[in-house]
C-alpha cells in the first residue's frame, strides 16, 4: 500500500511573500494558501510536473490584504469550481466559503482543516490548521499563520490590540508542539536580529538567527518552524515570560511593549 503523506511546497511571491501548495501523495488535487499573484503561482505550478497534473480545488485565504488575496477575483473567474475559503469577518474578495473559529473542512484527500480565528492584524484573520489523518506517525500537521505569527515574530496590530494578539499566540500554543508553522512572509532574519537584542540571554534565538542567516545566504526559505520552536524563539509567544525583563506587570502589557519596541526598532542592549 502506498503511504499517503501531506506535502507542502512554498511558492515565493512578490518581495518576500509565501503562498503554499498543499497536497497528499497519491491523491490528485491540491489547495493553495494565499495565492495572491496568480501569474506567479501558475508559472510555478506549470514548472512542477507533480502539481501540474493535479486538480486545483481550494484556496485558503488567511486575511484580506492584497498581498494575500489580491488575485482571488481572477482565480474565481478562471477556476469557477474552486472553493475560496476565508474569514467571515474579513470581507475576502470572491470568498465562496466563509469560515469562523473552529469550523472544520475535510477535503477528499483526507486532510482535515480547522479554522482558528485570530483577530488583530485584521478583524477576520484566520490560521488554518491542517491535519493529515492518513499519516499514522502522528507528526504530519501544519498551521498556516498568514500575517499573525511569523517565524520569530508577529504581524502588526492594524485592526486589534495586544490582548487579541496575546490570545492568538495562546491559541496557537494549544496546537501540538510538532505542528509545522508556515507563515506569510520571509521576515525571519530581521525578526531574530531584533529579538536577539531584546531577549539577549536566549541562546535558542541566537542559534536560530545564525541558522536563518546561513539559510538565506544559500537562497533557501526559513519556513517551516514548529509551534514548539516558536515557543523557544518567538518573543511574542513568550510575552508571559518576559514581564520582568520588560518591567511590565502582565503578559498583555508585555505584548504591547514588545510590539511598540519592534515598530520603532527599539532594543534592550
Ligand atoms: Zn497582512
Amino acid at each position: 500500500m502506498i503511504r499517503k503523506i501531506m506535502r507542502i511546497i512554498p511558492i515565493k511571491l512578490f518581495e518576500d511573500n509565501y503562498s503554499y501548495a498543499v497536497f497528499v501523495e497519491g491523491h490528485n488535487s491540491y489547495a493553495l494558501v494565499d495565492p495572491a499573484d496568480l501569474a506567479g503561482v501558475k508559472a510555478f505550478i506549470s514548472g512542477n510536473p507533480q502539481l501540474s497534473s493535479m486538480n486545483f480545488t481550494h484556496v485558503f485565504t488567511t486575511h484580506k490584504h492584497a498581498d494575500h488575496c489580491g488575485n482571488n477575483e481572477q482565480i474565481a473567474a478562471e477556476f469557477p469550481h474552486v472553493k475560496i475559503v476565508g474569514g467571515a469577518s474579513d470581507g475576502i474578495p470572491a470568498c465562496n466559503y466563509s469560515v469562523q473559529d473552529q469550523d472544520v473542512i475535510v477535503l477528499d484527500n483526507g486532510l482535515r482543516i480547522t479554522a482558528l480565528h485570530t483577530p488583530c492584524h485584521t478583524r477576520g484573520h484566520i490560521l488554518y490548521y491542517f491535519e493529515d489523518y492518513s499519516s499514522n506517525d502522528g507528526t504530519n500537521r501544519a498551521v498556516f499563520t498568514g500575517d499573525t505569527i511569523f517565524i520569530g515574530g508577529c504581524g502588526r496590530f492594524f485592526e486589534g490590540n495586544a490582548e487579541e494578539m496575546h490570545a492568538a499566540m495562546e491559541k496557537a500554543k494549544t496546537l501540538p508542539t510538532d505542528t509545522k508553522v508556515y507563515c506569510g512572509h520571509e521576515y525571519t532574519e530581521s525578526n531574530l536580529k531584533w529579538s536577539a537584542k531584546v531577549e539577549h540571554q536566549n541562546q535558542a534565538i541566537q542559534s536560530k538567527l545564525e541558522w536563518a542567516v546561513a539559510q538565506r545566504e544559500r537562497g533557501q526559505p526559513t519556513v517551516p518552524s514548529t509551534i514548539g520552536e516558536e515557543m523557544e524563539i518567538n518573543v511574542f509567544m513568550r510575552a508571559q515570560l518576559l514581564t520582568g525583563l520588560l518591567g511590565v506587570s502582565d503578559a498583555v502589557a508585555a505584548m504591547a511593549r514588545l510590539r511598540e519596541m519592534k515598530n520603532s526598532g527599539q532594543t534592550l542592549v
